[in-house]
């Protein structure tokens, strides 16, 4: 599973529509100041289902939405797109690929879908569980995270590696089958 590209529309910086290929190896984005790089990858953990507005460097949610430059007005809706390739099947699903999409409006109205078909955030959040790259995985680590990483005591790292290296799922799973 890799990612293939990511369009994004009057999220945060960017105004006009934005397509990002990702193609095999490593991407690298760089950028003056202020250009929008830290922006790109608030997209990716937006449409991924982020629920705080403060992760994403707001008071509330509709701050992520375009509000505005010298040269563009402002809008009134964000939407991203992520395609993802799947024809490895590492995530639990039947199509080879998939389009993962979310849209805010300034009415507060937002909708998501998977493959063009609206589904719930709770869809999103079963699509990628287990698969080390949804929300709480470390799979986007930001700046403050290392720090934190480097930080930890040895049990909170330890908990961060089994994570990373997926025991924890079957930790979990033991977990609940002790209890049924
Ligand atoms: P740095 O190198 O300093 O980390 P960066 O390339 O990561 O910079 P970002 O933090 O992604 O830059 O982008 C910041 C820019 O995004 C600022 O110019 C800010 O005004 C703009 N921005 C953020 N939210 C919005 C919004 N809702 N509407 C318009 N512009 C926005
Ligand atoms: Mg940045």
């Amino acid at each position: 599973m890799k990612l293939k590209s990511l369009e994004i529309i009057g999220f945060k910086s960017f105004a006009n529509k934005t397509k990002i290929n990702f193609n095999n190896g490593l991407t690298e984005i760089v950028g003056p100041n202020g250009s929008g790089k830290s922006n790109v990858i608030e997209a990716i953990r937006w449409v991924l289902g982020e629920q705080s507005a403060k992760t994403l460097r707001g008071t509330k949610m509709p701050d992520i939405i375009f509000s505005g430059s010298s040269t563009h007005k402002a809008v009134n809706r964000a939407e991203v797109k992520l395609t993802l390739d799947n024809t490895d099947q590492y995530i639990n699903s039947p199509y080879s690929e998939i389009i993962i999409a979310r849209k805010l409006f300034r009415s507060g109205e937002s909708q998501y879908s998977i493959n063009n078909q609206e589904c719930r955030l709770k869809d999103i959040n079963n699509l990628f569980m287990d698969t080390g790259m949804g929300l709480g995985s470390f799979s986007i680590i930001s700046q403050g995270n290392i720090e934190k990483i480097f930080n930890s005591k040895p049990e909170e790292r330890r908990s961060i590696i089994e994570t990373a290296a997926g025991v924890f799922k079957y930790k979990h799973q033991k977990h609940d089958a002790n209890l049924k």
